[in-house]
């Protein structure tokens, strides 16, 4: 693949590892981070730092994001020094952060005025999927745009979906959001149960894994939970924080979707009440608390 001029914004968790992999596949990479040390990394293996987004995007031609919510996209995007500033036309911006589908749209409205593309981008797999370079990208914007940066993708995606119009990767997120909760809080309220009954949890998995009842949740959280062990994985602010962003959706949409409502709750009182560090499987650590 050609040598491109790629741009990153937003180096955390997910970002870092993900501009690590377009320098690693020999990219011209400028990146810029608000807090400036979490760049020094990929400094020392050749990128360049711009001193705001605006320079990232006068030296790029496409501009990856990963930020957290949809203020800050819309800061990196629009506020002073941002990359509308410094983006030409015919550029693609490309936000991998989970935010707002309806803010994303107006956003690409905006863009588009000045001739640059904004693609809806977010993902799923995790920090380790971060760092293997083997993350699910589901994809929304103008199809020619997703076409030409899809090489790019690839350097950190493994399996990536253009799912439709603007806002239409951010939808696909909140589906797969509003399961994982879901599955999370069941797996968590079975064990709180096993637990308050005095069970052996050790032998209770053996039995509930491998039946109707099992699920990449059971799985993957409950040895954690039976060791104890609370770290992130997808730490439960980021989970609280997508409810709200599909709640968000729904109260637009209309319609019973009381789970999501449930889940919403439970995780956003979880991340407010000590528990926002932890992984998601710590949502039994509220539920153990007296009722
Ligand atoms: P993170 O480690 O907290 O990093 C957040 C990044 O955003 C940092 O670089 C931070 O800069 C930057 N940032 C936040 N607000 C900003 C603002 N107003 N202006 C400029 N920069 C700002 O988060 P993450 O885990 O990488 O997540 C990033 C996005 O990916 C989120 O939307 C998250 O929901 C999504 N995501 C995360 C996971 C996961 O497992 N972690 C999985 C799938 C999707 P500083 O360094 O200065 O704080």
């Amino acid at each position: 693949m050609n040598r491109q001029r790629v741009g990153f914004v937003g180096l955390g968790i997910m970002g870092g590892p993900m501009a690590g992999h377009l320098l690693s596949a020999g990219h011209d990479l400028t990146v810029f981070n608000r807090t400036p040390a979490r760049c020094d990394p990929l400094l020392e293996r050749g990128a360049r730092v711009g001193a705001s987004p605006r320079d990232v995007a006068a030296a790029s031609d496409v501009v990856f994001i990963c930020v957290s919510d949809t203020p800050d996209v819309e800061g990196v995007l629009f506020g002073p020094g941002g990359l509308a500033e410094g983006a030409t036309a015919g550029s693609v911006i490309v936000d991998c952060s989970t935010i707002s589908a309806e803010a994303t749209a107006q956003f690409a409205a905006r863009l588009a005025r000045q001739g640059v593309a904004l693609l809806d981008a977010p993902l799923t797999g995790g920090d380790i999927g971060a760092r293997n370079g083997t993350l699910t990208v589901m994809v929304g914007g103008d199809a020619e745009a997703f076409e030409r940066v899809r090489p790019l993708i690839e350097c950190f995606g493994k399996r990536i979906l253009h799912m439709g119009p603007s806002g239409a990767g951010q939808r696909t997120k909140m589906v797969n959001q509003i399961i994982c909760a879901l599955n999370v809080l069941g797996m968590a309220e079975g064990l709180a149960f096993a637990e308050r009954c005095g069970m052996d949890l050790d032998k209770v998995l053996q039995v509930v894994t491998s039946g109707a009842a099992g699920s990449w949740a059971l799985a993957n959280y409950a040895p954690r939970i039976v060791r104890g062990d609370y770290a992130p994985g997808f730490p439960m602010h980021l989970q609280a924080k997508d409810l709200r962003l599909c709640l968000e959706e729904i109260r637009k949409l209309g319609g019973r979707f009381e789970g999501t409502a449930l889940t919403e709750r439970l995780f956003r009182e979880a991340a407010e009440s000590g528990l926002a560090d932890q992984g998601t499987q710590g949502m039994i650590n509220l539920l153990r608390r007296p009722g």
